[in-house]
């Protein structure tokens, strides 16, 4: 099996403040079974999630990620995470780390049915190879996600915008875009407003600006895309969110899909229309999200 690691966390109240909670972090066989049958994450999905990349035992951007997670459990109507102690748990996973890339999973789930509490856990393990789509890209298709750019403000119960652990529709898509000989998948509200990837930010380059999906579209917002932004920023390129149509992907000068594993992988293709690709520009994009980033 692979390099595992796993922690459980009892969590503690948002507003808990300490300056130590080791005493809530208990490091558990990551082999053996953990979690109860009753578990509403496996039953229903009913639960929130966070990726983090670690780069040479370092964990990128944890703050932003957890941040996110904060915003997730609200979206979700989960009890507010304590952010230091799930900091904590966060570098006691990282210190955990070979050198080379790992992922940290941080799962906050409604717990077990009828049970009073919810269940978190963390686990790191050796993030998978992704040399070949950061750098010879992926081809992508363009998959409508069933929604229109309305749905986000008038179905909230979709939870829409919250990294939840109902993840099946994103890997289906995926395997739709596989079927269609691609690589990867661009999702698109049924009116035609581009999305983001079933697992990743979309970023366009237009010139010398570069745009991505305004977050209201009901996508997550990107803790690569926002790290990715803020170097461009300093680079002296303009950057923007906006609602985008999907011509607007077909006429980019370049794009990308980003996020916090796989990083910067350049699409090369959309439905088989190639699309233009930057190997070296793509290459410092990759080589600023691989530096220590927080
Ligand atoms: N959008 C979706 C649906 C995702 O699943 C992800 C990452 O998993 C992203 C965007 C990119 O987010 P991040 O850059 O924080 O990894």
């Amino acid at each position: 099996m692979a390099w595992r690691f796993a922690l459980l966390i009892e969590p503690a109240a948002s507003d808990e403040s300490r300056t130590d909670f080791a005493d809530t972090l208990t490091p558990i066989d990551p082999s053996a079974p953990a979690l109860s049958i009753g578990e509403l994450s496996t039953q229903r999905g009913d639960g929130i999630f966070e990726s983090i990349g670690v780069v040479d035992a370092h964990p990128q951007e944890v703050q932003a990620h957890l941040e996110r997670l904060a915003h997730s459990a609200q979206v979700c109507d989960l009890p507010a995470p304590n952010l230091a102690q799930w900091a904590q748990a966060v570098s006691v996973a990282a210190a955990q780390c070979p050198p080379g890339e790992c992922v940290i999973k941080l799962i906050l789930s409604r717990g077990v049915e009828h049970g009073p509490a919810p269940t978190a856990w963390v686990t790191v393990a050796s993030a998978a190879d992704n040399t070949a789509a950061r750098e010879n890209g992926v081809r992508v298709v363009v998959l409508d996600r069933g929604f229109d750019s309305g749905a986000p403000a008038r179905a909230p119960w979709l939870l829409l915008g919250a990294k939840t652990l109902s993840y099946a529709p994103n890997m289906a898509a995926l395997r739709e875009a596989r079927r269609r000989g691609a690589d990867d998948a661009v999702f698109v509200s049924s009116d035609g407003v581009l999305l983001e990837g079933p697992t990743s930010s979309l970023v366009l380059r237009q010139g010398d600006r570069f745009v991505t999906p305004a977050p209201g579209a009901g996508i997550l917002h990107g803790t690569t895309q926002l790290s990715l932004f803020a170097h461009l920023e300093d680079r002296g390129f303009e950057t923007a969110y906006e609602t985008l149509p999907t011509a607007a992907l077909l006429e980019a000068d370049a794009a990308w899909l980003v996020s916090s594993v796989r990083l910067a992988a350049g699409i090369t293709a959309v439905d088989d229309a190639p699309l233009p690709y930057d190997p070296a520009f793509t290459r410092e994009l990759n080589d600023y999200l691989l530096s220590p980033r927080s």
